[in-house]
């Protein structure tokens, strides 16, 4: 109906953007007798000045990894594709600061500052978890070339506020330690299990009631293992940071990619080197490691980027 006045041309064209879209998408004033139905829905906008967390969390992966023949305890690519869809999340909304993720779960920190759907909790909590779930399933097959996606997966989310900077750091700490009790229960699980004979009722109950320490030390002792030698992204989980840095093979040309670290979080460490986070300055230049710059989700950005400049010459 208004559409005429919408256009390229149209009397609209001189009005700024946000006008124009306003302009455009109002509807008319009410004018059905059931419009009155709109004003059963809930104002569920979040408290101003609080850290946003969404969590999404995979339903039911112990059966969806087992029907996909998952590697156990990790399986890398499993863990990557996970990464993958949190970039596209990254992507889209621009003031995540912040992701972190471990099997298959991931958080995304919003700044205390976003004004995202006007903080609405149900617009972002839902628009976060669909984009994270259709993009799992959009790139699948990058990370499994040779294995189907059997059936469609899907994950829960939501959304929790932490109102000082202390509880946003005690709640990563939480989730990057719960990365490491999981791993270190499932490494030594899967090794009884896959290399010591055990059914995975007897592995279970060899580990009830062990310490740290007491898995440690099985692990060592019998299958000559030294925990602190696996990989970081097992132990510590996958943070993905926003970074400016430089392309490969494109003459020192730099932009803003989403970066993995593997490191730890708990300490002050971690957030001395990028205190952009909390400070939500622009992204820091930062140089690369060999990890990084070969890690798939960092190829596939690159990629992305040599396509765009090719087309563009
Ligand atoms: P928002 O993110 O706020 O929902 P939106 O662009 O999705 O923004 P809606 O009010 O949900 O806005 O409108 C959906 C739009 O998609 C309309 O412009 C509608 O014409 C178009 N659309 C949806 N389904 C179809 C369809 N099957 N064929 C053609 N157009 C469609
Ligand atoms: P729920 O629906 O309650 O979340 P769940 O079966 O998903 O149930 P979780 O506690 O979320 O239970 O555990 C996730 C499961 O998925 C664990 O069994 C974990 O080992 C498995 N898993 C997740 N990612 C991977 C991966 N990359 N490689 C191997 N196994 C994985
Ligand atoms: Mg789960
Ligand atoms: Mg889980």
């Amino acid at each position: 109906m208004f559409s005429h006045l919408c256009g390229k041309n149209s009397l609209l064209s001189s009005i700024p953007n946000f006008t124009k879209r306003f302009i455009c998408k109002s509807r008319p004033m009410a004018n059905s007798r059931f419009d009155y139905v709109r004003n059963f829905e809930q104002n569920d906008s979040i408290l101003p000045n609080c850290w946003i967390v969404v969590r999404i969390d995979g339903k039911a992966f112990h059966k969806f990894t087992q029907k996909h023949d998952f590697n156990k305890p990790n399986d890398d690519n499993g863990l990557n594709l996970m990464s993958y869809a949190a970039v596209q999340v990254l992507k889209e909304f621009n003031e995540i600061v912040l992701a972190f993720g471990q099997s298959d779960e991931y958080s995304f920190i919003f700044h205390k500052t976003a004004d995202v759907y006007s903080r609405r909790a149900s617009k972002i909590v839902t628009c976060v978890n669909s984009l994270f779930t259709s993009s799992y399933v959009f790139h699948w097959g990058k990370f499994f070339e040779e294995k189907q996606l059997l059936y469609p997966p899907s994950f829960d989310a939501r959304i929790v506020l932490y109102p000082s900077d202390e509880n946003l750091r005690d709640y990563l700490s939480w989730r990057q330690a719960d990365t490491h009790i999981n791993n270190l229960y499932n490494t030594v699980f899967w090794k009884l299990v896959l290399e010591g004979g055990r059914t995975n009722t007897e592995a279970q109950k060899d580990l009830s009631g062990t310490y740290s320490s007491d898995k440690n030390e099985i692990l060592f002792s019998r299958f000559g293992i030294n925990y602190n030698n696996l990989p970081q992204m097992y132990r510590k989980g996958t943070i993905l940071l926003r970074k400016n840095v430089e392309v490969p093979k494109l003459n020192g040309y730099q932009t803003q990619l989403i970066v993995p670290f593997f490191t730890d979080l708990i300490q002050d460490k971690f957030w001395i080197e990028h205190p952009e986070i909390l400070t939500k300055d622009k992204s820091q230049n930062y140089e690369l490691d060999d990890e990084q710059l070969n890690h798939p989700i960092m190829q596939k950005q690159f990629d992305i980027v040599h396509k765009r400049k090719n087309n563009n010459k």
